[in-house]
């Protein structure tokens, strides 16, 4: 099941090649002779949308969605992908998708990558010399041809939460008994209240094709307000993964998120020594999306016939991934732990047993 899609096309204007976009830059650029095009900013605010209206307009699920097919301008080949861009199979050349399929919430802004692919690489270095007891073979990981530039989908929610809230309040005093010791006891009251807050562009993944708890170590810093609308210019040359989370789903997430926040603000507002919450009762209001286009670099390695993901971020270069352990490392550093430990209760023991010494540690040092 796949749709055809012309693709976007920025060609070269010296030699007919196709142009990418450059990290770190706001110009297309070409790969064979250089030439550099500035890309002109068409629409300048990044809009978070309404989701009462798009979650009461019918839409296709996701999975129906047909994938798109790429005609590539410079082979003719024909790729069919699960991408709003990637590269030809058969001859590296950009294809980007011109139009979203009306099924699909279209990307409303990105962020382009700032990190190249030398300095990508480079940190993927630092962070692979860095890791202890790694396997020998893993530290070659960095020589891997496999970094790919990819945007990946998330979602970003805003929403103004009223929580009511039913719990006790904890309040520590002191007993003395007979013998005059003090212990401390705890007085509990009754507490109930409401709490209140706005989030703004809670961040959370739209893909499942890479490793979450990774994604959302990434995800702490993502600097949402830099985002510039979308333009199709800033994917030629670089993956972007069309999004396989819907957005009822992704909001399902930011609740849970927004939730562990509600829950310190209750326990803030309760006050006292301690606190129990009962029941937590939020109301959302004012709920407002948008689908954002994150840089990645992504690596995928194969080791030990699985296969592990390293993500390095486009924006920061922060590395976050899946690494083996060598059991061989472990098991000898445990080996040099117990020798170390043996050692030092042997030298402990001697010391002790030449008691009467008049200096400390004497047994020892009297060799
Ligand atoms: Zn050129
Ligand atoms: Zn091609």
């Amino acid at each position: 099941m796949t749709e055809q899609s012309a693709g976007q096309t920025y060609p070269c204007n010296t030699c007919g090649a196709q142009l990418e976009f450059k990290p770190g830059s706001s110009a297309l650029t070409c790969p064979y002779c250089g030439t550099h095009q500035q890309i002109e900013l068409k629409r300048r605010r990044v809009v978070d949308r309404d989701w009462a209206s798009l979650a009461s307009k019918p839409r296709r699920p996701r999975s129906e969605v047909p994938a798109n097919l790429f005609v590539c301008t410079q082979c003719g080949a024909h790729t069919e992908s699960d991408t709003w861009s990637d590269v030809c199979q058969f001859c590296d050349a950009p294809v980007v998708a011109d139009e979203f399929n009306p099924d699909l919430v279209p990307p409303e802004g990105v962020l382009p990558f700032q990190v190249d692919r030398a300095a990508a690489r480079e940190r993927l270095r630092e962070w692979v010399r860095s890791r202890w007891f790694a396997p020998n073979r893993f530290k070659h990981v960095d020589e891997a041809e496999s970094l790919k530039s990819t945007y990946l989908p998330h979602w970003t929610w805003d929403a103004d939460t009223r929580s009511r809230y039913t719990g006790q309040r904890g309040e520590h005093y002191y007993v003395e008994d007979s013998n005059g010791n003090r212990s401390r006891r705890t007085r509990w009251h009754l507490a109930r209240g409401t709490v209140s807050r706005s989030f703004d562009d809670v961040v959370v993944p739209a893909t499942n094709h890479v490793s979450h708890a990774y994604l959302e170590k990434l995800g702490e810093d993502w600097p949402t307000g830099q985002a510039l609308a979308y333009q199709p210019e800033f994917l030629s040359g670089h993956h972007t993964q069309r999004y396989d989370i819907e957005p009822e789903q992704g909001l399902g997430h930011a609740k849970e998120r927004m939730a562990r926040v509600i829950e310190r603000d209750v326990r803030r507002d309760i006050g006292g020594d301690e606190q129990r919450v009962h029941s937590i009762d939020t109301s959302y209001s004012n709920i407002k999306y948008k689908l954002l286009l994150l840089p990645v670099w992504l690596v995928v390695y194969l080791f030990g016939g699985k296969s592990w993901q390293v993500l390095v971020s486009g924006q920061t270069g922060r590395v976050t991934g899946e690494r083996p352990w060598s059991a061989w490392k472990i098991a000898f550093a445990v080996v040099i732990g117990l020798v170390v430990a043996a050692v030092a209760v042997y030298f402990i023991v001697l010391s002790d047993s030449s008691g009467g010494s008049p200096t400390t540690g004497g047994g020892v040092g009297g060799y």
